[in-house]
């Protein structure tokens, strides 16, 4: 189902890799994320001052907010190289530590998805990143000793979409820890505007504003939409992005004005209709969407949350009133009588 899902931010697609262009460099290029730049720019202003590597860095939020990019930033701003890399992708404590040996002094090493690494390559990580060192094994049995190499200093950036998962040692391990939010339609106007103008498409404030506003507060989502919406624009309006092209596009995209796709407004009517508003479990959602649940926890939660239209109580989600007028519901008439309809 995510193949089919133009607003999921659970997979990256071939075509999101190709938007590398649409990458900042910089950090005056990165929008948004006020907090976490302004206390960034003054630990990196201080570490290089020091001539001592960045502290550990950990990322958290949703998929698609940037924290790829970030690090990337980071990287380039410290004068240094970057090594990305993925929990998942780090299957033997010998893939890391050959990583580790072939980093040089300042390199960031950036794993995304950290919380999915297996614990003998997490083991590899504490003495690395609190000592710069790795410890070895040679031989076997009783005769079996470690020798430690030294590392260069590196800068380690982990991400997650969920800092829960992580142990606490490696939680432990890093000296500095952002969470990126959901972004506002202004903010995600500003990445739409300067989108076009790398993929040379014509976008009024207005048209961008449209785009921003239906992207989930989502830059990857933002990004995708305005290609989408591009070849709309071409076809029929010219090759100019305005408000009208834009609702155009976005509604044949089954994009919703607030960016709501099929799949959403399916699961909030499934809430509506078949549980009368909740309390519904994570598992029952699945099962209704055909998502697996940690998607929708990670993935399409956040931004309904974020809009109000669903609520996480300790029986299960429930729909809020907003999410019944949204989807052209009358309002549910007593809470109570949603309360006890249980999840099944
Ligand atoms: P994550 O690693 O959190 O999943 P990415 O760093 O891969 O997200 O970001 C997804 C896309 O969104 C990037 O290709 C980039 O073009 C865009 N993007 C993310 N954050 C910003 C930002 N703050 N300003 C401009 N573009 C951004």
């Amino acid at each position: 189902m995510d193949e089919e899902r133009l607003i999921s931010t659970g997979f990256k697609t071939e075509e999101d890799d190709m938007e590398y262009s649409l990458r900042p460099k910089t950090l005056s290029e990165y929008f948004g994320q006020k907090k976490v730049k302004e206390s960034l720019s003054v630990y990196m202003q201080a570490a290089v001052a020091r001539r001592e590597p960045l502290d550990h860095i950990l990322l958290y939020g949703p998929p698609g907010l940037g924290k790829t990019t970030l690090a990337g930033i980071i990287a380039s701003e410290m004068g240094h190289n970057i090594r990305v890399t993925s929990g998942p992708a780090i299957e033997r404590p010998g893939d890391l530590a050959s990583i580790l040996t072939n980093l040089n002094a300042g390199d960031v090493l950036f794993i995304d998805e950290i919380h999915r690494l297996s614990r003998s390559v997490e083991e590899v990580l504490y003495p690395a990143t609190e000592d710069y060192a790795l410890d070895i094994m040679i031989g076997k049995g009783p005769s079996a000793r470690s020798i430690r190499l030294d590392l260069p200093k590196f800068t380690l950036i982990g991400a997650t979409t969920r800092a829960g998962m992580l142990t606490n040692p490696l939680r432990d391990r890093f000296g500095i820890t952002f969470r990126l939010e959901l972004y506002s339609p202004e903010e995600l106007s500003v990445i739409v505007k300067r989108s076009a103008q790398i993929l040379k498409i014509e976008c009024s404030k207005e048209g961008a504003l449209e785009i921003a506003r239906r992207s989930r507060g989502t830059p990857r989502i933002a990004n995708r939409l305005i290609k989408r919406v591009r070849d709309f624009a071409e076809v029929l309006a010219g090759g100019v992005i305005d408000e009208a092209v834009a609702k155009k596009g976005l509604d044949m995209l089954e994009v919703d004005s607030l960016g709501l796709d099929r799949t959403d407004r399916a699961m909030l009517g499934a809430m509506i209709e078949k549980f009368g508003g909740g309390p519904v479990g994570l598992d029952t959602l699945a099962a209704t969407t055909g998502e697996d649940a940690i998607t929708i926890e990670d993935v399409y939660e956040p931004y309904l949350l974020q809009l109000g239209f669903i609520m996480r109580t300790p029986r299960g989600r429930v729909c809020t009133p907003r999410a019944y007028s949204h989807l052209g519901y009358a309002a549910p008439s007593n809470n109570d009588e949603r309360q006890i309809t249980m999840d099944i």
